[in-house]
Formats: C-alpha cells, sequence, structure tokens
C-alpha cells in the first residue's frame, strides 16, 4: 500500500513510548493472564505519573522486580529488565526462596520458612516444585508484553483500508475502550490506524492522549462546518502509526446543529470521501451512546459495525434498536452496510451470569462474535487515565492480552475473507 504523502503520514513504526508493566497479580480472565494492581498511586494521573508511564521499555524496572520480591530470576533474563541478580546456588530457576530478613535459602528443591524464633533457623522446610520458567505466569505475561511490545509478529493488513464504527447505544459497554485497544494493537502489529472520535464526550481523544480543549479544530468543525478532515488528524505520541481525529465538547451541539443542514445524514462519509486514506489500514469511528445524527453519520460512513456487548443481563436490551437502526441505515442510506464483528467486553469470570451472556450471544450471532473475550481488568480502567492504550500501559496484563488477541483474530478473518 502507498503511503499518502499528501497527509505527511510519518514513516514505519518506531517503538518507542510504550509503558513499564505493572506487577502481575491475581485475579485470572478469560485468556488465563493473571491481572495486575495498580501502579505508583502517588503518580497516578500526574504528568510526572504519565511521563514515568511511557519510560523506554528496555530500562524500566520490571514490575514486582524489587528488593523483597520472592521470584528467583530467571538466568538471562536481563533482558526482560530484570535487574541482573547474582546466581544463587542451590535453588533452581522459578523456585520460592526466603526473604531478606526472613528464611535462608534451603537445599535444592526446598524453600525455608522462618518462624520467627530468631537466629535464622528455619522450623518448616516445604518442597518446592520447580518450574519451568516458560509455564509461570509472570515469564508469560513478559513473554507477551515483549511481542505486544516489539509488534511482532506482523499481522496481515487489508488490501483497501477498512472503515469500523464502533455502536451500541448503550452507554458504558465498552465501544471507546474497544476502539482505542484494537487500533493500538493494530498499530503495533504494522497497520496504519485513525481513530475518529464523535462522540462529544472526547474519551477516544483522551486515552490517546490527543489535545481536545473545547474551541479547538476538530471533528466537530468536520462535520457541522464542512472542513477537511486532513485538518484535524494528529498523530498519537508514542505510537507511531496511530492517528487520531479528535473530538471536543463542541460536537455535543452539532445534533442539533446538523438538522438543518443538508444531508445531514452523510456528512461524515463526504469527509472521507475528500480525506486520503491510501496509507490507511483502519479507521474506527469511535459513537456516543445514542442513536441520534453522530451515530447515524457513523453508521452512513463505513461498510463495517463493530458492537461491542458488555457480558451483563441488561447488555442485550437494546440491541435489537439498534439492528433495526443498522438495517434501516442500510436500506436507505448505505447498502453496503453489514455488522461485521461483536466483541464481549467486561467479562467476568466468577458469575455465571458473564458466561450465559456470552453463550447466548454467540447463539444468536454466530461465527461474527469474536472467540476472544475482554475480561474485567483494572488495567484496562487506569489505562486512559495515563493518556494511554492498556497495549503501551500494561502490555502482559490480562486486558492487553484479550485485546490483542482480539485485534489479531480481526486481522486475520478480514485476511481469509479476502
Ligand atoms: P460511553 O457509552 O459513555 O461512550 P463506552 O461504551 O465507550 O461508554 P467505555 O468508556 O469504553 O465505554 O468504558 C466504560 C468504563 O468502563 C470506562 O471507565 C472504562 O475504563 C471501563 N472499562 C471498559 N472496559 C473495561 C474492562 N474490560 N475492564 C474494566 N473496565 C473497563
Ligand atoms: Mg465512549
Amino acid at each position: 500500500m502507498t503511503a499518502a504523502h499528501g497527509l505527511g503520514w510519518p514513516g514505519q513504526p518506531g517503538q518507542e513510548g510504550a509503558a513499564s508493566g505493572d506487577e502481575v497479580p491475581p485475579g485470572a480472565g478469560p485468556t488465563g493472564q493473571a491481572e495486575p494492581t495498580g501502579p505508583d498511586p502517588a503518580s497516578a494521573g500526574t504528568a510526572a505519573g504519565r511521563d514515568a508511564a511511557r519510560g523506554e521499555w528496555p530500562g524500566a524496572p520490571w514490575p514486582g522486580g524489587e528488593p523483597g520480591d520472592d521470584i528467583v530470576r530467571p538466568p538471562g533474563a536481563d533482558g526482560l529488565g530484570w535487574p541482573s541478580a547474582a546466581p544463587q546456588p542451590g535453588l533452581a530457576a522459578g523456585m520460592v526462596t526466603a526473604r531478606p530478613g526472613g528464611a535462608a535459602p534451603g537445599p535444592a528443591g526446598f524453600a525455608a520458612i522462618d518462624l520467627g524464633r530468631g537466629g535464622g533457623e528455619s522450623d518448616v522446610v516445604i518442597p518446592v516444585v520447580a518450574e519451568p520458567v516458560s509455564d509461570t505466569p509472570i515469564a508469560r505475561a513478559a513473554r507477551a508484553a515483549l511481542a505486544a511490545r516489539s509488534g511482532s509478529p506482523a499481522w496481515p493488513r487489508p488490501r483497501a483500508c477498512r472503515i469500523i464504527t464502533i455502536a451500541n447505544q448503550k452507554g458504558g459497554v465498552g465501544k471507546t475502550t474497544t476502539a482505542v485497544n484494537l487500533a493500538a494493537s493494530l498499530s503495533l502489529h504494522g497497520s496504519r490506524v485513525l481513530v475518529i472520535d464523535l462522540d462529544p464526550q472526547g474519551n477516544a481523544s483522551t486515552a490517546l492522549d490527543v489535545d481536545h480543549r473545547s474551541g479547538m479544530v476538530s471533528i466537530y468543525n468536520v462535520l457541522v462546518d464542512g472542513q477537511p478532515l486532513s485538518g484535524v488528524v494528529r498523530p498519537v505520541a508514542g505510537i507511531p502509526q496511530l492517528y487520531c481525529a479528535p473530538a471536543t465538547i463542541d460536537l455535543a451541539g452539532a445534533e442539533i446543529e446538523l438538522v438543518p443542514l443538508v444531508a445531514r445524514e452523510s456528512r461524515l462519509v463526504r469527509a472521507l470521501a475528500g480525506f486520503d486514506s491510501t496509507g490507511l489500514d483502519y479507521i474506527f469511528i469511535d459513537c456516543p451512546p445514542s442513536l441520534g445524527l453522530l451515530t447515524v453519520n457513523a453508521l452512513v460512513a463505513a461498510p463495517e459495525v463493530l458492537i461491542p456487548i458488555q457480558c451483563e443481563y441488561y447488555a442485550l436490551e437494546g440491541l435489537e434498536q439498534l439492528l433495526r437502526t443498522v438495517d434501516l441505515v442500510r436500506s436507505h442510506l448505505n447498502p453496503t452496510l453489514t455488522v461485521s464483528t461483536i466483541l464481549l467486553t467486561m467479562y467476568d469470570g466468577r458469575t455465571r451470569l458473564a458466561s450465559q451472556v456470552a453463550e447466548e450471544v454467540r447463539g444468536h450471532f454466530g461465527e461474527i462474535v469474536l472467540r476472544s473475550i475482554i475480561p474485567r481488568s483494572v488495567r484496562v480502567s487506569e489505562a486512559p487515565s495515563y493518556g494511554q492504550s492498556v497495549i503501551t500501559y500494561d502490555p502482559g496484563s490480562s486486558g492487553a492480552q484479550a485485546y490483542l488477541e482480539a485485534a489479531r483474530e480481526m486481522a486475520h478473518r478480514n485476511a481469509a475473507r479476502t
């Protein structure tokens, strides 16, 4: 695919600006990944916190690699950011060792626990099963994080730019989170991606750390004033092949301002027609939680709709109305429109309800439901406060891995069809 020089797209991605991860805590999602705890609360949400979270990968301290850590560093693991540890005779990789000031290391295959009688005397010796490094959750998370970080292998890119509207009039089901994280996943694996924020809340712009203060030129000016889309597209810092057309709060008035305008449902598709997208592989359009003119514009502008469905009881309510709207738009305004993808989000594996909802959705929609399910994940919800996707914020976390897998599935499914 040729680069869109007219837009001044930059070259191929470097790999800068990803976040270091955090420790990997308990609470596995459907991907089987352990879920990490939060970052340093002192720096959370601050500019310093953001900078720290964007620290260079190779030098970033590996989470859980602090003094007093329980894990013996695997030999040669320094490349993963482990602090180099002197070899500890008698302990195989993956074994539990004593904390400083606690028990002394025992013979091979055992961990000695000091019950506090003093003198360093060990009271209980627990046999420890030496687990191969490659099977430990931390090793898996580290490998996954490195793979995400390196962007290899590259995934197949579509022949032509895929324009995908992410819609569901129900609020808070993960539309924005899905747009941002699929976009980040795909761009880190070789695609060039634009996220169009079509929601006056501007959440996608916030998550991608793109300036969207009121009064700035934004997607509002494209829709209402007919300004060119290329004039509002901004690069996303830290992910070289990712771009965002931000939304400001001004867009809140657009639902009303669009009403008297000519071809009010087709303002976005016209803007896209005048936009050179030849250098792009994907355009994701993040919709507001309504079926108003903004969402209709998004449905008219894209051949594909992706519906995120939260794995909760009420999630299915209103879906019928959304599908009816898609049918209406297809029959009157956009004959190529199809619901191509459904993504199950915020899955809580501890509840039967979540699996029942997932089963019901799969039974109803079949093949278009992605196999990958997004688990409820603290890391996913934390990432936007750092102006990041979870893919860069904590690539080894269960949420990041699930979004990476969903994006991989989307890329490969499309490649298999074409
Ligand atoms: P709206 O309809 O208001 O635009 P939305 O459908 O775009 O909402 P999001 O903003 O993506 O939904 O998500 C709603 C909230 O849930 C956000 O605070 C987000 O961080 C959180 N969230 C999304 N996905 C997950 C997840 N997998 N685990 C935990 N929290 C999540
Ligand atoms: Mg949203």
